[in-house]
């Protein structure tokens, strides 16, 4: 992996989020939202606690193979199926 300076990449200003799957920092438009929604995660904005994940089926796959939704979302909902995220990132 080549690694750019980070300050070079970010452009101030904007939002910036942390895949759950890949750990890249990247802008948060370019990231699907997870919330809990009544103990299950959803996506979109949601109250609470909330995590992000690129719109790419590697990191969904890589999220989810290492449960680390339900880690990120403190364990409040299981990890999503698969086939469910993949389905939101369509
Ligand atoms: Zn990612």
């Amino acid at each position: 992996m080549v690694r750019g300076r980070r300050a070079d990449r970010i452009r101030p200003g904007e939002p910036q989020r942390r895949c759950v799957g890949c750990k890249l920092v990247r802008s948060q438009r370019e990231l699907l939202r997870l919330s809990v929604r009544e103990g299950e995660v959803a996506p979109g904005p949601g109250p609470g606690r909330g995590c992000y994940v690129c719109r790419d089926p590697e990191c969904a796959k890589k999220a989810v193979q290492g449960r680390r939704i339900a880690r990120a979302l403190r364990g409040r909902a299981p990890e999503p199926a698969l086939d469910r995220l993949l389905g939101w990132l369509a």
